[in-house]
């Protein structure tokens, strides 16, 4: 028997990061950004990746009557007890941009040694079949590293020119997208959240 595509909302309003997750779920798989749903964001209230990332997935679902998947994600720094984590977006304040974030990071760290400057960045993405589904998909993954006293590198976005790859010694704003990718939070999560699918619908 021939599985039909399964249809599923992403809660993004990203285009690349559909396309890019549609590619690695493969050929069962028709993913559908929220945005072009006409479905618009939630607010993240919650406190963690995770309930956040359930909170927008079942939100997504909810508003389209679809499965659906949802990823958060931020930087945890060591010295920090952790922060900024979910807060990574509006570390330096609600209309902060990547620069602001960065030179705030600098600052709360300046003076602090190699060996204490342990970061890592986590996504949490998770998966519903409907608004209210109570065995949720979740896949939550790190990518181990530290943060630099100077920013590198002109690629990624965000905390990605402070954040230090050990495995390569560079900073993750100095990798390729495929770089990135293979050794990354998201991209760990991503593959995760694919083989769980996988596992529980079978490959086709
Ligand atoms: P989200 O869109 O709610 O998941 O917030 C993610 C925030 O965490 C971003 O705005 C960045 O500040 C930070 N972040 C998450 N992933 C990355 C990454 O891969 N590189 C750099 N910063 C990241």
């Amino acid at each position: 028997m021939t599985a039909e595509r399964v249809r599923v909302v992403l809660a993004t309003g990203n285009e690349g990061k559909r396309r890019e997750l549609e590619a690695l779920l493969g050929g069962d798989w028709e993913l559908v950004a929220q945005s072009t749903l006409g479905v618009e964001p939630v607010e993240e209230t919650g406190s963690t990746f995770r309930d956040n990332a359930l909170l927008k997935a079942r939100h997504a679902s909810a508003a389209t009557g679809l499965p659906a998947i949802a990823d958060d994600s931020g930087l945890e720094v060591d010295a920090l007890d952790g922060a900024p984590g979910v807060y990574s977006a509006r570390y330096a304040g609600a209309d902060a941009d990547d620069a602001a974030n960065n030179a705030k990071l600098l600052a709360a760290l300046a003076d602090l040694p190699a060996d204490r400057r342990g970061a890592r960045f986590r996504c949490v993405m998770v998966f519903v079949r409907g608004p209210d589904d109570p065995e949720p998909l979740i896949a939550d993954c790190s990518w181990e590293g530290r943060i630099a006293t100077a920013a590198r590198g002109a690629g990624g976005f965000g905390y990605d020119p402070l954040f230090v790859d050990p495995e390569s010694g560079r900073h993750s704003a100095q990798l390729t997208a495929d770089e990135k990718n293979a050794r990354s939070h998201r991209g760990q999560a991503a593959r995760q959240l694919r083989d769980q699918l996988l596992g529980r619908h079978g490959s086709g």
